[in-house]
């Protein structure tokens, strides 16, 4: 089989390096009044920057993707649309099997990343026979935290650094195998979350396996409930499962702060436009997209991969 390393070696340096690029001018200014040696430093960091991007992109050129519409029978622009009752049904589903596969079993953050990269590289093989291999490395820190307190975390596209900001548990292996899908090259936001989805979900590893359930039910249940934290924790305490499965499912949506509605409003409408730019549906494809991908897929008559893949 076919081996590609994208080396990512921007995503190995101690600091990000696009908060060297934006920090180190200011950083010298406060610290010794002058702009310029953090300017110097600053172009320093821009260059390997540059180099680490530019080598990666040359590297995705002989990368085979995934052809969506042939694997699965759905991409994008052809999704299928599930009603409230299909959701209520899958909902009903993935609930039950979580609640009888439930593991209390956690990873540190480093592990989870090594497991979740070597499965994606595994999965995306059985299907594009190559093995794609990626940097595990992640951050805990960069400064869009700052910027964006209410952000769990943060992808860079360009030069490929991954940031997690908040534990989110259970939750946390489907995260980082979503921002591993753009570190090898799938760029679009529907592609990440399904290919991040069935990896994991066919790993055969619970604690991956229910990482994946628990981001396809919490989509689901934030549609069912517009969003509203209020009508999701009740949607969530109304679920027939034990008590630790729920206090892990209430993770991902705490109460919104006062900064999150005025800014997070903001922002996520400029986001939101970036990716119908981009050829994407929005921000639905997180949720509405993801999930109709895979009910589409299910069903499909003409999909490669075995419908299974997409069971709850
Ligand atoms: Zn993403």
């Amino acid at each position: 089989m076919q081996r590609i390393e994208i080396p990512g070696r921007a995503t190995y340096t101690p600091v990000a390096l696009t908060d060297v690029l934006v920090g180190a001018p200011f950083a010298s200014r406060l610290l010794l009044g002058a702009f310029l040696p953090g300017q110097v430093v600053a172009m320093a960091a821009f260059g390997y920057y540059a180099g680490s991007a530019a080598r990666d992109w040359y590297v995705r050129k002989d990368v085979k993707y995934v052809d969506f519409t042939a694997e699965y029978g759905s991409d994008v622009r052809t999704l299928g649309n599930m009603t409230d009752d299909d959701r209520r049904t899958e909902v009903a589903r993935i609930a039950a099997a979580m609640d009888a596969d439930w593991t209390p079993a956690r990873l540190p953050r480093g592990e989870v990343a090594k497991r979740v990269s070597r499965r994606l590289t595994q999965y995306l093989s059985t299907i594009t026979d190559q093995e794609v291999v990626i940097s595990s490395e992640v951050r805990d820190f960069t400064l869009a935290k700052v910027v964006f307190p209410f952000a769990l975390g943060a992808c860079d596209p360009i030069g490929g650094d991954v940031a997690i900001f908040k534990d989110t548990g259970l939750f946390e292996p489907h995260i980082v195998a979503h921002e591993f899908c753009h570190r090898v090259g799938y760029f679009k936001e529907l592609h990440a979350q399904v290919l991040a989805y069935l990896a994991l979900r066919t790993s055969g590893d619970p604690i991956l396996v229910q990482s994946a359930r628990a981001e396809r039910l919490h989509r689901h249940l934030a549609i069912l409930t517009g969003g509203k934290p209020e009508k999701f924790r009740d949607a969530i305490d109304a679920l027939p499962v034990r008590h630790e499965l729920r206090e892990g499912l209430r993770r991902l949506r705490p109460d919104p702060g006062a900064y999150e509605t005025g800014v997070g409003k903001a922002v996520r409408a400029l986001y939101d436009k970036r990716m119908r730019l981009m050829g994407q549906n929005g921000l639905s494809d997180y949720d509405v997209g993801f999930t109709n991908l895979l009910f589409t897929f299910a069903h499909s008559k003409t999909a490669r991969q075995p419908r299974g893949h997409a069971d709850p």
